[in-house]
Order: structure tokens, then sequence, then C-alpha cells
């Protein structure tokens, strides 16, 4: 009999998950195929649930940063690096894939995100063309996905622990510029949160101040290097007041947004000091609008404001490699805060939902 595999379907926006059983792919030429070990469920997951991101073609199997082991290759693979990669090997993929090289946004604005060809494995590739997402017993990677190993010296837990929040985290913070010394407000400190507050800390800043709702997820992010924390049960006027408290009255240098909260966005640009920095990428889906007071917020203060949505290769290669170097130096592996099968998907989803774990994890129930 053929052989099949199961995978989780979100069939459309708002309806339950559903599991399903695919065929065994046939591996085009320079194609593999992973057995999954771990795919990640975080809140972009719970978004595209609730149908916030245009363009998603569902059905999809949702996981869009994933861990597995070669089980098929058809013909000689290589990583970008130039490694050989053979059947057996533990290897992590870039999500992002098919970015043309030869459009505009490609080639002269250096946004390859724009670019139109562009597909993300568990977000814009539907289930009817086959496994392309991280829900699954095994995950198709097409010609030319940028697979890159797992180093023996690290583990796939921390790895996934940080996962696609250490990616975007490490983006964020390369626009940030943060240098030694300064301060850094982190707003939300969920998955993309904690990696901003990590890489923070190992970047050398000075004050690192964590801003959430949540008290486990303020004293998880103590772990990570944040140096204080403000309560969202605090009022904003207050916030403000404890902020510039800690930095003598100037506000912070830098301020990461990684709430999703479109609130959050106008309080950054209260926190920020002049002449510093503000980075949003808590934003990834259509969470609305805020209003700005451009005066007073923004031109006054001379505030330079960025947007960070997506990563590219050379955030995800650099992220496996920071994890093998300093990923025992925080506790990535222990933000994953519950494990499901395949067939708990709905639960893993529901959990992050209702923020009752930072991250949860798929993994494979055979
Ligand atoms: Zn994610
Ligand atoms: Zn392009």
């Amino acid at each position: 009999m053929a052989k099949t595999y199961l995978a989780a379907v979100m069939p459309a926006p708002n309806v339950p998950i559903e599991l399903r059983e695919f065929p065994e792919p046939a591996l085009e030429p320079g194609s593999a195929l992973l057995a999954t070990m771990y795919s990640e469920v975080c809140g972009t997951d719970v978004h595209l649930h609730h149908g916030k991101l245009a363009g998603v073609p569902y059905p999809i199997i949702p996981g869009h940063v994933s861990v597995g082991t070669v089980a098929q290759t058809r013909g000689r693979l290589t990583t970008p690096d130039g490694d050989p990669i053979k059947e057996g090997d533990v290897v992590t993929f870039l999500d992002v894939h098919e970015t043309c090289n030869h459009c505009y946004h490609c080639l002269v604005a250096n946004q390859p995100n724009r670019c139109p060809s562009r597909k993300v494995y568990g977000i814009t590739y539907s289930a009817n063309d086959g496994l392309l997402g991280g829900w699954s017993q095994a995950i198709y990677m097409k010609p030319g996905v940028k697979m890159i190993h797992i180093p023996k010296e690290l583990s796939p837990e921390t790895f996934i622990g940080g996962g696609c929040g250490l990616v975007t985290a490490l983006h964020a913070v390369d626009l940030a510029h943060i240098r030694l010394g300064e301060s850094v407000a982190v707003l939300g400190v969920g998955p993309v949160g904690q990696s901003v507050v990590a890489l923070a800390s190992l970047s050398g800043a000075g004050e690192i101040v964590a801003v959430d709702g949540v008290r486990d997820r303020l004293d998880f992010a103590k772990r990570m290097g944040a140096t204080s924390v403000v309560s969202l049960s605090t009022p904003r006027k207050e916030r403000l007041s404890q902020v510039h408290a800690l930095t003598r009255g100037c506000g912070v240098d830098v301020v990461i947004e990684a709430s999703g909260n479109p609130d959050a966005v106008s309080e950054a640009l209260d926190l920020v000091r002049d002449g510093g920095r503000v980075v949003v990428c808590g934003h990834y889906t259509d969470s609305g609008s805020v209003e700005i007071h451009p005066h007073w917020q923004i031109n006054r203060k001379h505030v330079e404001l960025r947007g960070c949505w997506g990563s590219r290769f050379e955030h995800f290669h650099r992220a496996v490699e920071l994890a093998r170097r300093v990923g025992h130096l925080k506790a990535w592996e222990q933000l994953v805060g519950g494990s499901f099968p395949i067939s708990r998907s709905d639960e893993a989803l529901e959990g992050i939902a209702q923020r009752r774990h930072v991250k949860a994890l798929i993994t494979i129930d055979g």
C-alpha cells in the first residue's frame, strides 16, 4: 500500500483544525523529504486561524519553522554553505522560498520580502499543493529550499525553542543598532520579545526594560536578561514615569515593539528618548490602527522609526550560528510551554491563543 503522512490542516479561518492523510510525494530533482521532529506554534498561527493575513491560500498546513531529519533526497543537495545534505542529517530550513532575484523588490529596493513570487512554508503554500507546512509527519523540501544543518553541539530543542521568534528578534535588533551600554525597552515579551531581551543582553545593552501584561512572562524576561520589568496593569502615564526614572528622565535609547498591539507603537514613541530608535516588529499581521501625534511623538523628537516584517536567509543563518554558540547562555529551550502531537494541534493553537504558553511545539507521534 502507498505510504501516507498525517498532517494538521487549517481548512479556512475560524473553523476547527482537521487531520488529513497526504500521499507520499514524488520527489522532483533537487528536492528532499524531511521526517518532522518539531514544528512550532506561534502567534502568527493564531492570526492565520483568525484570518488576519491577506493572501493566505486556505486550506494550509501551518508550521513555518521546523526541524526534521532528512528522510529522502533526489540528486545532490547542499546547504548554501556548500555542505552536502545526506539522508539522516538533522536540518532546519528557511520558510521563505521562491523569491525571484529578478524583480524590482529583489534587485533594486533590496526588499525580497515584497517579491511577488515569494512563498512561505506553513503560511502561503496551500495544502492542496502537498506537504508544505510543519504540522505534519513529513515536509516536502521543494528544489532550492535553503536548508541548514543543526550542528551537533546545538540541541534541536534549543533552536526550536528560539524558533521564528529568535530569527525575527535578530532582524529587529539588527535594525535597532543597539550599542554597548544603551538602554532598551521591549514592549511585549512573547516569543519574539523574549528573544529580543536575550539578544539585547548579549549585545551589551545597559538597562533592559520588559513591558507586558502577563506576570509569568515578565518573570521569564528576567531570566533572559531584563534588568527591570513594568506591568501593563500599571497605568500608561505611570509606566512612562517608571521608564523615565530608569533613564535619568530621558527615555530609552531604543524601543523594540514586539507585542502586536497598535497602542504599543504609540507608547514606544513616548518611551524613546529624543533622537532614539523605535523598531516595530510585532505587527506581522493586521492588528488594526492607532493614532500617532506626529509633532510630539516623531518630528520634534527626531525619532528614527523602522518596520521589520519577515526575515532573510542571512538572519536565519546567523540565528542558527548564534544558537550554536550562545544557546546555552539563555533559557530558549524553556520558552516551550507545551508539546503536542499532530492530533492535538488544536489544543496547541488554543494554548497560544489563550496565552497559556509563550511557545508550543508540534512533535511527531509516529
Ligand atoms: Zn512564527
Ligand atoms: Zn523578486
